[in-house]
């Protein structure tokens, strides 16, 4: 994802997972990493997907809030 202020691929800002369906989801936020930018340090957008198999040794930590 690119900011669409400065055109620099954004980069992950916050991840969080999310269970809708039964099924896991893991939402990443983006924000722009360009100090110049004024987007800098805001969420310019969110992607979802859905997450396949959990690895055993990396079970996330469920959000209370959904
Ligand atoms: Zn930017």
């Amino acid at each position: 994802m690119l900011c669409p202020l400065c055109s620099i691929e954004a980069r992950i800002s916050k991840s969080t997972y999310v269970i809708r369906d039964n099924k896991l989801y893991i939402r990443f936020e983006y924000s722009c990493r360009n100090k110049e930018c004024s987007n800098y340090d805001k969420v310019i957008g969110e992607e979802e997907s859905e997450v396949e198999a959990i690895v055993e040794e990396s079970k996330p930590s469920v959000p209370s809030e959904e």
